[in-house]
């Protein structure tokens, strides 16, 4: 469930120095500026409009803009409401979100290159099959110029369901051994056809 609407946060407010034309009052008519902002789960995202009130500070009279005698809406158009840094909290958040994906996106690449260049058994691949689902296989043999793997007996549709296949079928392999030449699996990584590589420790 995502939760987002609009709210309105008063941002400033100036003294009480005009006269109020309703109770009659002297210097007590100042002026409240509001900002109303979109939100989701009450993290401000954007404003979206500002808006002048004056108060009497005496019988509590609110006009708006439209209500105000023309002398005092000349005044109010003076006191135009200040945006705030907070009440863009919710887009620094969003870019700092895409910024981590981003760093461990690219982390996680490097981690792969680094497990296949320096392999260990048990490394776990997720691969790309031919049919377009995913797969995982299992490092079981290294020799001096190829890699040995034992393929899953399960396949999913997407990438990003590996991690159902590591965790309810991690022992699910088949016992005949894959050859793969080494000089083959920069370029299955480059192409996409090995899409990840998991190491347990
Ligand atoms: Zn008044």
């Amino acid at each position: 469930m995502i939760i987002f609407g609009t709210r309105g946060s008063l941002v400033n407010t100036s003294e009480p120095k005009a006269n109020c034309v309703y109770c009659g009052s002297e210097h007590s008519v100042g002026f409240h500026g509001y900002v109303r902002y979109f939100h989701i789960f009450w993290i401000p995202v954007f404003p979206y409009s500002r808006k002048v009130m004056s108060y009497c500070a005496h019988c509590r009279q609110v006009l708006s803009k439209e209500e105000m005698p023309a002398d005092l809406a000349i005044q109010a158009k003076t006191e135009r409401p200040r945006l705030r840094l907070w009440h863009f909290s919710g887009i620094g958040l969003i870019v700092a979100c895409l910024a981590f994906a981003g760093i461990a996106e690219s982390y996680e690449k490097k981690q792969t290159k680094t497990f296949m260049q320096d392999p260990e058994v048990g490394d776990v691949y997720g691969i790309k099959l031919a049919n377009g689902h995913y797969t995982l296989c299992v490092l079981s043999k290294i020799e001096p110029d190829s890699l040995g793997f034992r393929m899953n007996n399960y396949e999913v549709d997407a990438a990003a369901d590996l991690s159902k296949l590591r965790n309810h079928y991690a022992n699910d392999y088949e016992d005949s051994l894959y050859f793969w030449p080494k000089f083959e699996l920069e370029r299955l990584l480059n192409e996409n056809y090995i899409v990840q590589i998991k190491r347990d420790k």
